[in-house]
């Protein structure tokens, strides 16, 4: 039997009879998780989040329910809920679907969360490349307010929280929970360094605070609705609930896919239709431009010493992780036989080094050296020493700065030329010609 998309999150925002509007929301049975919750003791919402395994979606996939037990609530000070809407990753674009289509779902997930965690205002960050999804979610919180599902005294619950929209003003590093934290605070989005920075303990305004992806807050709600014995049914061990993966490039129907974990093939071929007439697969970035490529010809093999193929990748956290890579923030860009491994690659330092916020020297000037090299590679002047140069400068970076993107320069770079070191050889010996600039060939393309 094919494999199928499970629709939880996405299961109206697609359909005829839906629309943004709270109507719509409450028709469907909106809003009912939040009574529940309003219910129950903040502190069993929280062990019912960390029960149901829910992990954050957003890109390093850390427990929904630790992050939460980690918050220092003997401080005194409020502690505060942002929702990261600045979902910047390249080839990710679910939050942006969540958030058109099915606003009240994140807001109840946020209502319920700042509940289960005694927050009394929330915000949520949305980029400023977004201005439609603000202007919904906008309209989305007036019009809880107007029926007492955000504001003061809940449906009579005594429990007050309001949520406040913040746009952001367009940078890659906002999405780091740090940078957008000093974004908001109206500084320089540099992020901060861990210890002593935790936003758990010392977050916005320095005091402690949640930060969680749309995703993840959605997911929420169906924690709340299903209980964990049905919601940790979905999926497998470590890895429950559904994902919404965001599907681009190479492959005959590009969009984006909400689905429980399934093997590659199943997944690139029942679901998203199979490789463009003519062409196979030559491999896939599996979570987001910063992760590790993963190639189709390749063996893996994982922990246990056990060998599978490309097809038999498990498509998950665990699975992708045991192909050493990550799922990051699930925007999977998948490459055919038509791809140019190396054009590719210029593409992606390109965008890492427009966005290095500039605090560290391994990730501001090396994330520019690598853009340099490759960028010589695709229009010529490179030397075929170059190739190991750029794998060397690439792992000096990851790992000797504040935040994690310095591996977003890091792992492309040394991943692209480990499993396909003949392209990079082959540009790199053949470029003594004087060919057109990168950006020239782009444009006729
Ligand atoms: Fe900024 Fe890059 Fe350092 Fe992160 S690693 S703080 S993006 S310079």
């Amino acid at each position: 039997m094919a494999a199928v998309e499970r629709k939880i999150l996405l299961k109206h925002a697609d359909e005829d009879y839906y629309s943004p509007s709270i109507d719509s929301y409450l028709e469907q049975g909106g809003y009912e998780g939040l009574k529940k919750a309003l219910a129950e003791k903040p502190e069993d919402l929280r062990e019912a989040v960390k029960d149901s395994g829910l992990r954050g979606r957003g890109g390093a996939g850390f427990s929904c329910g630790i992050k939460w037990s980690l918050v220092d609530r003997k401080s005194g000070k409020p502690i505060y809920l942002i929702c990261n809407c600045d979902e910047s990753e390249p080839g990710t674009f679910k939050d942006r679907q969540l958030v058109h289509k099915d606003p009240h779902q994140l807001i109840e997930g946020m209502m319920i969360s700042a509940f289960a965690n005694d927050v009394a205002l929330a915000f949520i960050y949305i980029r400023e490349e977004m201005p439609l999804g603000a202007k919904i979610l906008e309209k989305a919180i007036e019009e809880a307010r107007a029926k007492n599902l955000v504001g003061e005294n809940i449906l009579g619950s005594g429990y007050s929280c309001d949520i406040v929209v913040h746009r952001g003003a367009g940078a890659y590093i906002c999405g780091e929970e740090t940078g957008l934290i000093e974004s908001m605070e109206g500084k320089r989005p540099y992020p901060r360094i861990k210890p002593p920075f935790f936003p758990a303990v010392l977050g916005l305004y320095q005091c402690p605070t949640i930060v969680n992806n749309v995703e993840t807050l959605c997911n929420v709600v169906h924690v709340v609705n299903m209980g964990v014995e049905e919601y940790t049914k979905i999926g497998r061990h470590g890895n429950t609930g559904t994902r919404i993966w965001c599907v681009s490039g190479m492959v005959k129907n590009p969009g984006y896919y909400e689905i429980e974990p399934m093997t590659m093939k199943e997944f690139l071929y029942d679901v998203c239709g199979g490789p463009l007439p003519g062409r196979k697969f030559k491999g896939c970035i599996p979570g987001g431009g910063s992760m590790k490529i993963l190639g189709a010809e390749e063996t893996y093999t994982d922990r246990e010493g056990k060998s599978f193929s490309f097809d038999e990748i498990i498509v998950d956290y665990d699975g992708i992780a045991a192909a050493g890579s990550m799922s990051g923030s699930s925007g999977m860009m998948i490459l055919d036989d038509s791809t140019d491994i190396v054009e590719a690659l210029a593409n992606i330092t390109a965008f890492y080094a427009h966005e290095s916020c500039g605090q560290c020297t391994p990730c501001r000037e090396g994330s520019l050296w690598t853009k340099k090299i490759t960028a010589r590679m695709c229009t010529g002047g490179a030397r075929p020493q170059d190739v190991d140069l750029l794998y060397d400068m690439a792992g000096n970076i990851g790992g000797r700065t504040v935040c994690p993107m310095g591996y977003s320069t890091t792992w492309p770079v040394q991943s692209y030329i480990e499993k396909f070191r003949d392209e990079f050889d082959s540009k790199a010996q053949a470029n003594e010609c004087g060919m057109k600039s990168f950006d020239e060939r782009l444009i006729e393309k």
